[in-house]
């Protein structure tokens, strides 16, 4: 076995390993690069490999840093099967049609611009088309259910708990009185989400390819605290008829926040006040939430027997159309908008805060990671004014920031991850962290499991079995 690593290696974009099993070469994720804008063009565009050369891919799960980049592999000639969980396979066809559509309108964008300093234009890496080609080659299929990708290779799904769909990969090769096994583990989760499972206890195997993306980071366990904001911040608005405006991932992030806020209306810790879903891409997201109830954890299996859907309640309203978003804004509170982006980059959050920004009554609630020079950060950091649109708008409003909603294991949890296999693997690779984080926890493991040949591969390596 050989196996060769194309991205998330000493990064966290980009996810994607060749395996190579005797003659079948197998793909495990092909995830979209993010960051510097150039840097991840060339490496979008140009995958590492020939994808004629691919004979199966197995997808982890639908975030666009391991998924983003498969209508590459369509357009390069690829022919096989993309392999995944039925739920991975219908959220990574909403997704893929959806990065389609930012760069096509980015392009626009950007191309205006271009052609006004007579300069070349820039295309899209790939078009609504190319996606919608990679889509005929999905194989959905359940946990746990082996799926022969050659003759001499099988696979099987494992839940990773991580997002809906989400799984750990497992590979078996078999050569003449002989087999090796290897496990992926995708994105791993954290107990204890709403919705999802944990994380399944992993396989045996022979290879180990973990991710690191907190390797050596703690999750502060802010349960608690993070109920009595809530309290605080409903009470706060309905005194005030006030707005709350969460900006958050459509994907994932959004359902989350719905499930713990019905949690605490349900066991009367808040009282219930209108909640606006406000995100095109999070209703289409919800709605695969709703068609997949074989990936629930057993709360949210119950009431998917007792009402059929998981997300009802009188309290809680999509918002599909921009008229319907735009009557937000006259709407008086109290009431909670949840809506995207996540950094407040783009789409219609940035109207939102718009219109309640300057209202020492509203509150705007952070929920996730703000990357450096985002609208998010800037509101994290409490800066007076902020730029909207370009135009230099005074904040009023209240920010507040509530933390813990990471979907992602910790040290500890990755730790114990590894330690719940039995034999312990022989070999392990550290992918997706940044490099400080991979070699933190590379070490980690040196540490507690000296026997263990650990590495941390560099971009672009090929490492012989
Ligand atoms: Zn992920």
């Amino acid at each position: 076995m050989k196996l060769s690593f194309y991205g998330a290696a000493r990064s966290v974009t980009g996810s994607r390993h060749i395996v190579d099993a005797g003659k079948t070469r197998i793909l495990l994720d092909c995830g979209m690069f993010q960051g510097r804008r150039d840097q991840s063009r060339e490496r979008n565009q140009h995958l590492g490999f020939d994808p004629k050369s691919v004979e199966a891919v197995c997808l982890s799960h639908a975030h666009i840093d391991h998924s983003g980049a498969l209508p590459m592999l369509a357009k390069g000639g690829f022919r096989g099967a993309v392999h995944m969980t039925k739920a991975t396979a219908d959220l990574t066809e909403i997704l893929l049609a959806d990065s389609a559509r930012i760069q096509e309108n980015d392009c626009r964008y950007v191309n205006k611009l271009e052609r006004r300093r007579g300069r070349q234009c820039v295309s899209p890496i790939y078009s609504r088309d190319d996606a919608q080609k990679i889509v005929k080659h999905f194989r959905g299929g359940g946990y746990e259910q082996s799926v022969s990708l050659a003759p001499n290779v099988t696979a099987r799904f494992h839940d990773a708990g991580h997002i809906i769909g989400s799984s750990a990969v497992w590979l078996r090769h078999r050569t003449r009185g002989n087999s090796t096994t290897l496990l992926f583990s995708g994105d791993l989760g954290r107990a204890n989400m709403p919705i999802l499972r944990d994380p399944h206890a992993p396989p045996p195997c022979d290879v180990l390819i973990i991710e690191s993306t907190y390797g050596d980071r703690l999750h502060d366990d802010v349960e608690n605290q993070r109920k009595e904001m809530a309290k605080k911040l409903v009470q706060h608005a309905i005194q005030h008829k006030s707005k709350i405006l969460v900006p958050a991932f459509s994907v994932g992030r959004t359902q989350d926040i719905i499930m713990r806020i019905k949690e605490l209306v349900k066991n009367g810790e808040v009282d219930p006040i209108p909640i606006f879903i406000d995100s095109p891409l999070a209703l289409k997201a919800t709605k695969v939430f709703r068609q997949h109830p074989e990936c629930y954890d057993e709360d949210t299996y119950r009431t998917f027997t007792s009402k059929g859907d998981i997300f009802a309640s009188k309290y809680l309203n999509f918002v599909s159309t921009t008229k319907d978003s735009k009557l937000l804004n006259q709407r008086k509170g109290p009431c909670v908008i949840i809506s995207a982006s996540g950094m407040c980059e783009g789409g219609r959050v940035v109207h939102h805060l718009k219109h309640m920004i300057e209202d020492e009554a509203n509150v705007i609630v952070l929920v996730g990671f703000q990357a450096e020079h985002t609208l998010g950060r800037k509101l994290v950091e409490e800066w007076d004014t902020v730029p909207i649109f370009g135009v230099p708008t005074k904040r009023r409003a209240q920010v507040v920031r509530l933390n813990g909603f990471s979907a992602h294991a910790d040290r500890n949890d990755l730790l114990a991850y590894v330690r719940a296999m039995t034999p312990h693997p022989k070999k392990v690779f550290v992918v997706h962290g940044e490099e400080r984080q991979s070699l933190a926890f590379a070490m980690t493991l040196r540490e507690e499991f000296p026997a263990m040949d650990v590495e941390v591969p560099k971009p672009d390596s090929t490492h012989e079995i």
